[in-house]
């Protein structure tokens, strides 16, 4: 911001409204032993910068509302769970390569620009089933994201410590200034779109990506001989999101924008409430009610009409363009059954929130030899019904929402690499949900692409 903007302060109801969350049940939130310690984490965050500016935050609302009306689509993608040692370069290189490629499939395949957005840079905190965990006898607290404690099942690790509050700032502060250099540096120049394909291993996907580029480059260069050098070429914006689950971070990171006087939570540019947090009257829908940030919210199968449209009225009441995304997470066999009423309620009202779909949280298992994982059959007819029930009813299929990584690992079930059950046992790596790896994001890629060219 410039200096010679004016400042204008918040308006005092404004911020007593802020902290209005406090009167209400929060769920899922940690219990740490010591609170003092808790305050002074606080107070230490509040000083710290944003991580996320209030105009960037404006222009990704913007951007939204035209995905909400059918001119762009959202992919927005990354771990169930980051890590503190897995926030690494290589790591998030091969995170940040993956959705340029998904990206440039999506782009390509449905003539249609894509908003590319990570759950990276902060979301280091997990809703969990249960608050302990019980292991040969031994019970400890759940591991809730690496922002409250670690994985490790011992006493010492288990305990929520405040402290990784601070490292979670830390760390998300240092991923999106690697993600701010990788996607504003020239590393996510389409001329570079062979570039994104190379370090990982061969794979189907891979290959059919690789013609793909060939066209791309083509094109590309038929431009350049005709004389046209688009800056859009050299540069992509890239949008960070997490789910808004500790309050002691993200009332923390909340700040006035002096531009306007308003709130806007600065830890991530989209903030989402997860299935487990929704609750009408509960404290997490009060606290994003009243921030700036565009606002993503969980739909699992349970969801009725009367809930639904009550958040819309709670944090939405302006519908405003791009305000309000609902993510829908239904389970491939429930979600031609669950998503036509609620698709239909908000088409009759005056609301229009961006629809997209999470084919990852409705269709978890557990395999024979333990683990929890994914089929990714189920997640691609996930992807279908969306785009099914989208195009009966005439309304907007928006993007997608899924758990992936640019590592070869082998978490989710099947795919073209045929990963089965055997495999998981040496390739699974993830501390929370299942993943994609690269070739079945790729793959999922393709898919939608072809959904949207056929819309
Ligand atoms: C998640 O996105 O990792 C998650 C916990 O999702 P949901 O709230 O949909 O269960
Ligand atoms: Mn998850």
């Amino acid at each position: 911001m410039s200096s010679n903007e004016p400042v204008v302060k918040a308006d005092p109801k404004v911020l007593s409204g802020l902290d209005h969350y406090l009167t209400l049940p929060a769920a899922q939130q940690p219990t740490w032993p010591d609170a003092e310690a808790v305050k002074a984490v606080r107070e230490t965050l509040a000083k710290y910068p944003p991580l996320v500016f209030a105009g960037e935050v404006d222009i990704l609302k913007g951007r939204l509302a035209e995905a909400a009306s059918g001119k762009a689509f959202l992919l927005q993608g990354g771990d169930c769970a980051e890590t503190f040692v897995d926030a690494t370069a290589d790591r998030i290189r091969a995170r940040v390569k993956t959705l340029l490629q998904m990206a440039v499939v999506l782009t390509y395949g449905a003539s249609m620009p894509v908003i590319k957005m990570g759950r990276m840079a902060g979301q280091f905190a997990k809703p969990r089933s249960s608050d302990t965990e019980t292991r040969e006898g031994l019970t400890l607290p759940a591991y809730r994201g690496d922002a409250v404690n670690g994985y490790d099942f011992t006493e010492e690790s288990r305990i929520p410590n405040p402290n990784r509050l601070l490292q979670a700032y830390n760390t998300s502060a240092s991923t999106l200034n690697l993600i701010r250099a990788f996607t504003m540096g020239g590393f996510a120049d389409l001329r570079s779109v062979h570039e994104w394909n190379k370090g990982f291993t061969d794979n189907p996907a891979n290959s059919r990506y690789e013609v793909m580029a060939r066209d791309i480059d083509r094109a590309i260069k038929f431009m350049a001989a005709c004389g046209a050098d688009f800056n859009e070429l050299r540069t992509t914006e890239f949008y960070t999101s997490h789910e808004g689950l500790l309050f002691d971070y993200e009332r923390s990171m909340t700040r006035i924008d002096s531009r306007t006087g308003t709130p806007y939570d600065t830890s991530g540019h989209f903030i989402w409430i997860g299935e487990r947090t929704r609750q009408l009257d509960g404290a997490h829908v009060d606290f994003l009610s009243r921030v700036r940030n565009p606002i993503g919210v969980k739909l699992g199968p349970s969801t009725s009409v009367d809930d639904l449209m009550a958040l819309v009225e709670k944090l939405d009441p302006e519908r405003e363009p791009g305000r309000l995304t609902f993510i829908t997470r239904m389970g491939a066999s429930q979600i031609r059954d669950a998503l036509p009423k609620l698709v239909e309620a908000v088409k009759k009202s005056d609301a229009q929130p961006l629809w997209i779909t999470d084919p990852m949280h409705g269709n978890g298992i557990t395999t024979k030899n333990g683990y929890k994982s994914r089929r990714f059959d189920d997640v691609m007819d996930e992807v279908r019904g969306f785009f099914e029930v989208h195009r009966e009813l005439g309304t907007f299929p928006g993007g997608v929402h899924v758990e992936l990584t640019g590592d070869d690992v082998a978490e989710c079930l099947g795919g073209s690499e045929h990963i089965d059950e055997k495999t998981l046992e040496s390739r699974y790596e993830s501390l929370c949900d299942p993943r994609l790896n690269h070739s079945q994001s790729l793959e999922l890629a393709f898919l939608v692409a072809e959904e949207l060219a056929v819309r």
